[in-house]
């Protein structure tokens, strides 16, 4: 059910967590599907909803140091500068989880992704519930992730107890990921904080954001697959301008900027007019839900920038075209 995240539903959320329930929520990057981090059977749950194979671990959101303190067994020196950097807002840390935290949420890892949510919605649920909640993205396995309540909705609908409407999430694209649990920093998502941001801090990071390159170095970095992000619609992605006329007519475009001329496609959805990076990530998936509801044969999507956020969109768009 789909009410609105005001204070007494988001109790009534909390109260629902605390009791192995799970509930679909804002964050700050997309909606996610929550459940208590301790309680392996709502946990399991979240798996059911969404089809997800157990093998992807989840990210467990905490809303302060004390939380953090719950769920992992240290924390290193770099990661602690990240943390004072960078949350609460679009950075997961993967660290040493303590036992109390159950297999199913790492997936068996020795490690668990947390990070802290910006997104009040987020943060008063956390509080209400009084648990860390782990939570990944609230669309079933594979398919493209919610950025508005009623993505979810289309989605999941009676699989979850409650979603918490707080309207469109404001950056749109997940999180990025950094591992801290091994020899070196590695990255292992790109996501809504460029990476450029975090290599400030950190200096730079093994990148190991795409299967087989620096995988050696990082063992432990599961759930990246190839395919993810799908809409139902064939996806390609294409140069501006590169695709013949005759090809176009039963096809949706997602440009990144505002296209030249009419550019004869049966659907055109433009994700920044202006080619500001932001504002195209913001609206990515919101444009793929409505371009894959249009039936239409194929979508090209116009390849973006990869600098800043642009990589975490160029990352999506790619694993979105593979079958
Ligand atoms: P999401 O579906 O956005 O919640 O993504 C969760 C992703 O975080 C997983 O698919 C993994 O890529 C990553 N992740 C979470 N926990 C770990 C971990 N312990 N080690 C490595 N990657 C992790
Ligand atoms: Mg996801």
């Amino acid at each position: 059910m789909l009410v609105p995240a005001d204070p007494e539903n988001v109790a009534r959320a909390g109260a629902l967590l605390r009791a192995g329930g799970i509930v679909a929520f804002p964050t700050e990057t997309v909606y996610g599907l929550g459940a208590d981090a301790f309680d392996a059977a709502a946990v399991a749950r979240i798996f059911e909803a969404k089809g997800r194979p157990v093998f992807d671990p989840l990210i467990v959101h905490v809303s302060d140091d004390a939380m953090l303190a719950r769920v992992v067994r240290c924390v290193p020196e770099l990661a602690r500068r990240l943390a004072e950097r960078f949350w609460p807002g679009p950075l997961t840390l993967v660290l040493e989880k303590r036992d109390a935290v159950p297999a199913i949420v790492t997936a068996g890892l020795p490690t668990v992704g947390v990070r802290c949510p910006a997104h009040p919605v987020a943060q008063a649920l956390i509080e209400a519930a009084g648990v860390p909640l782990a939570a990944p993205s609230a669309n079933r396995f594979g398919a493209i992730s919610p950025t508005r309540a009623e993505h979810v909705e289309a989605q999941l609908g009676e699989r979850v107890d409650t979603i918490l409407d707080g309207g469109p999430t404001e950056l749109g694209v997940e999180s990025t990921i950094v591992l801290l649990a091994g020899e070196r920093p590695a990255l292992l998502r790109h996501g809504a904080l460029p990476v450029e941001e975090i290599e400030a801090v950190t200096g730079p990071l093994l990148d190991a954001t795409r299967a087989g390159e620096a995988r050696d170095a990082v063992p432990l970095a599961p759930g990246q697959s190839a395919s993810h992000y799908a809409p139902r619609t064939p996806l390609r992605v294409v140069l501006a301008d590169s695709v013949p006329r005759q090809e176009r007519a039963r096809a949706g475009l997602l440009a990144f900027r505002a296209p030249a001329a009419e550019p004869g496609y049966a659907a055109v959805r433009v994700l920044a007019a202006d080619g500001d990076l932001r504002r195209a990530a913001a609206v990515l998936f919101e444009a793929l839900h409505e371009l894959d509801a249009l039936g239409l044969e194929r979508i090209d999507a116009e390849q973006v920038p990869e600098t800043g956020i642009g990589r975490a969109i160029a990352d999506r768009l790619r694993r979105a075209a593979t079958r």
